[in-house]
């Protein structure tokens, strides 16, 4: 009796499937989208009301002119049914303009910020303002550096002063990306705030954040000489970092309000005392790393 009624309840259930699945397919761009699968009947008639979703969406879809009108439930994505043996699995898959989108942003992937606003991994060399003459030979090196840059014999990076507001994070950071579009690994760090940071990571992730900064392939060091002066963040620091970047010719980069002279003075007086030595030690490394220039021009901050 039992196995009767199983049987029974079957068939019951395969028809009211089967008339819920007929019910939808009166509608005819439903149909279209249905029959257009290559997917048996006696499969889709399970899965009506997804199919229906997927339909909407895959509609939503068709002459969508940009992500930013995208009607679906995951904005980017399209609800779509893909056979699967006798069953059908339905998974988001992105549409042309979110492909574009990933594809356009995959960059950013090589960039690790520390205590640096996102948006500065939009700066871009194509954005750079080339409106005053100051900028011609950073420009002319940003070219030189990125043709010849290669995992063995790297060119410099720079030591760029200059006033408050003139663009030179906005500059590096604007090259540093044009890297990572080229699939080479940058980090940018805002120095003050990462030696706070660091310092209070004693007692977790200290030797890993340490290490990715020393061994980044190209860092950027962002307004060195801001920070607070001590023997630790001099001597334990940045000597190791500078003296480690040297020895395997990693480009390294730096923007300071202070020139190279002012940094030294700054070097040299700590929470501790005065020692010129290891300030001097210090700016020869940076010497060393970079070559020195200047942006001068009209606080772009607002
Ligand atoms: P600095 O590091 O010299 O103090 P920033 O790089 O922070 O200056 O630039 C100051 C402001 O001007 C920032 O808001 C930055 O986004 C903007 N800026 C600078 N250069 C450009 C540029 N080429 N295109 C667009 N914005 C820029
Ligand atoms: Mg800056």
């Amino acid at each position: 009796m039992k196995n009767i009624n199983n049987i029974l309840e079957k068939d019951l259930n395969e028809t009211e499937l089967i008339q819920s699945f007929q019910a939808a397919c009166s509608d005819k761009g439903f149909y279209e989208f249905v029959r257009n699968l290559p997917i048996e009947e006696t499969i889709l008639i399970k899965y009506t009301s997804s199919l229906e979703d997927a339909f909407m969406e895959c509609k939503n879809c068709q002459n969508c002119k940009g992500i930013e009108y995208c009607k679906n439930s995951v904005v980017g994505y399209c609800y779509t049914p893909k056979k699967e043996k006798n069953i059908i699995q339905f998974s988001y898959v992105a549409c042309p303009w979110k492909e574009r989108d990933l594809k356009e942003n995959a960059y950013k992937e090589n960039l690790e910020l520390f205590d640096m606003p996102k948006e500065i991994k939009e700066a871009s060399l194509k954005a750079v303002y080339t409106d005053d003459k100051s900028r011609v030979p950073i420009i002319r090196y940003f070219k030189e550096f990125i043709e010849k840059y290669n995992d063995k014999n790297n060119p410099k990076g720079l030591y760029l002063t200059g006033s408050f507001g003139s663009g030179k994070t906005y500059l590096i950071a604007a090259l540093l990306n044009e890297m990572a579009k080229r699939k080479v690994c940058c980090a940018l760090v805002y120095y003050p705030e990462f030696l706070r940071s660091l310092k209070s990571s004693f007692q977790t992730d200290y030797v890993e954040r340490f290490n990715f900064i020393k061994t980044s392939p190209i860092l950027l060091l962002d307004d060195i000489g801001a920070e607070n002066q001590s023997n630790w963040s001099r001597d334990e620091v940045l000597g190791p970092i500078l003296q480690y970047r040297m020895q395997n010719h990693l480009p390294t980069f730096f923007t300071s309000n202070l020139t190279l002279e002012e940094l030294e003075a700054s070097l040299s007086t700590t929470s501790s005392g005065v020692d010129k030595v290891k300030a001097r030690r210090i700016i020869e490394r940076i010497k060393q790393l970079t070559i020195p220039m200047e942006l001068v021009g009209k606080n772009r901050r607002n």
